[in-house]
């Protein structure tokens, strides 16, 4: 196994000195990465239940996306949209095969899919009322998160993510998720779209229900709005389908994904049915760095790792039986913990208390997970986790609840 090429000693005091301090980080550096796990700077091994947050869909260096990043830089890295690669357009017939016929356009994060969502809506309602500026309204869910630009931020309606950043972007309006009546209430004739998440992530591991999701489609339909849903974290596999809405058997209009995409190489995606993504022409939109032969070299290697290797059957099956693992294990321990939620390998231990302390007695058991929303501790592994291993982290959850009682 090679050494990370970096090794410092005094990576703590580089980011104490030169590092924004924008995040509220633990007390651990990571120099290297293979498969489920993750080595500190001291060389002790963890496994990694957060995935970078999603991200590394295939666990840390798979072999067969490090050599095609390999492959690719060799080759071709950066070109630019003025420019064909055939990188992306092979990525776009998968992705449209996925989500259904349509067209995708690339860019680099989930932030940066969102706002390709909300100019879609924005188009959208020119189609709509035939005039700018007047139909603009995009209905989102309380407890949303969709990302950190203007227009993500101004659709996750959260003090602490929008505090100091006001006047934000103006049209968006907040029904209550799994409330369809809240939402209808809503709708008017200045109204565009509905964007949500389909499996809230940094609100609380929260779903919306099926039949919530039937009847936003039908919605939709009624009053010719567009369904933009956001897979941003829970797209891609995390929940054993390819997409999350899958399980629900609706059609959207857009998706926005990024995350697990790139499997760690950033990369975000919108993908619009054909009489939505017609919406954009071009210098409509744009993105430098969108759906490079790199981006996407590491794109397609991680849709060929998840067909080869059966992933979303894997992901589906192994998380159902983890799932249920986990509510007998929460069944013993009431006083801790509320409820498991999620599914797939996108699973909330949702407790009593904050979750920050119980996250850092995870670590401090070699377990990485993350806090969210709604008391709630993240568990995403990568999409190859094994049953071995989920029991090892399930092992590591009983250690630290049973040292609370
Ligand atoms: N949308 C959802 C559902 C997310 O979970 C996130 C990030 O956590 C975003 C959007 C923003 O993505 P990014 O951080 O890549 O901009």
């Amino acid at each position: 196994m090679s050494q990370p090429s970096i090794v410092r000693t005094n990576t703590a005091e580089l980011y104490d000195a030169y590092v924004m301090k924008n995040y509220g980080r633990a007390a651990l550096t990571l120099v290297r990465g293979e498969g489920v796990s993750v080595w500190d700077d001291t060389g002790r091994e963890y496994l990694d239940f957060t995935s970078g947050i999603a991200v590394a869909a295939l666990g840390h260096c798979h072999p067969a996306w490090v050599a095609a990043i390999r492959r690719q830089a060799g080759e071709l890295i950066h070109i630019s949209n003025l420019f064909r690669n055939p990188n992306q357009g092979e990525l776009a017939r998968r992705l449209v095969r996925q989500a259904g016929p349509g067209r995708v356009f690339f860019c680099n994060s989930g932030t940066e899919a969102n706002e390709g969502l909300i100019k879609l809506a924005r188009l959208h309602g020119i189609r709509k009322s035939g005039e700018e500026g007047r139909c603009i309204k995009i209905l989102c869910a309380k407890n949303a998160f969709h990302g950190r630009t203007f227009g993500g931020m101004s659709a996750t309606p959260q003090e602490k993510i929008q505090k100091g950043f006001r006047p934000l972007v103006p049209g968006f309006a907040f029904g209550e998720l799994n409330n369809l009546q809240s939402f209808s209430d809503l709708i008017d004739e200045q109204t565009a779209a509905i964007f949500i998440e389909t499996v809230q992530g940094e609100g609380g591991i929260v779903a919306c229900a099926d039949e919530f999701l039937l009847g936003l489609r039908q919605l939709c339909d009624r009053h010719n709005l567009l369904l933009m849903l956001d897979e941003v974290q829970c797209g891609i596999g995390r929940t054993g389908t390819f997409f999350a809405f899958q399980h629900a058997g609706i059609r959207a209009d857009a998706i926005g994904m990024a995350k697990g995409l790139g499997g760690g190489y950033p990369m975000g995606a919108v993908w619009a049915a054909e009489k939505n993504a017609e919406l954009f022409q071009p210098g409509s939109h744009g993105s430098t760095f969108g759906g490079t032969p790199l981006a996407c070299a590491a794109a397609l290697a991680v849709l060929d790792v998840m067909e080869k290797e059966d992933l979303l059957r894997k992901v589906g099956d192994n998380g159902k039986a983890w799932k249920a693992r986990l509510e007998k294990l929460c069944g013993e321990f009431p006083q801790q913990v509320k409820a498991i939620s999620g599914r797939g390998y996108m699973i909330g231990l949702i407790l009593h208390g904050e979750p920050l302390p119980f996250v850092a007695a995870l670590r401090d058991e070699g377990l990485l997970a993350v806090p969210a929303g709604g008391n709630t501790v993240r568990l995403l592994p990568p999409l190859i986790a094994t049953p071995d291993q989920l029991d090892r982290a399930t092992a590591v959850i009983r250690t630290v609840l049973g040292r609370k009682t």
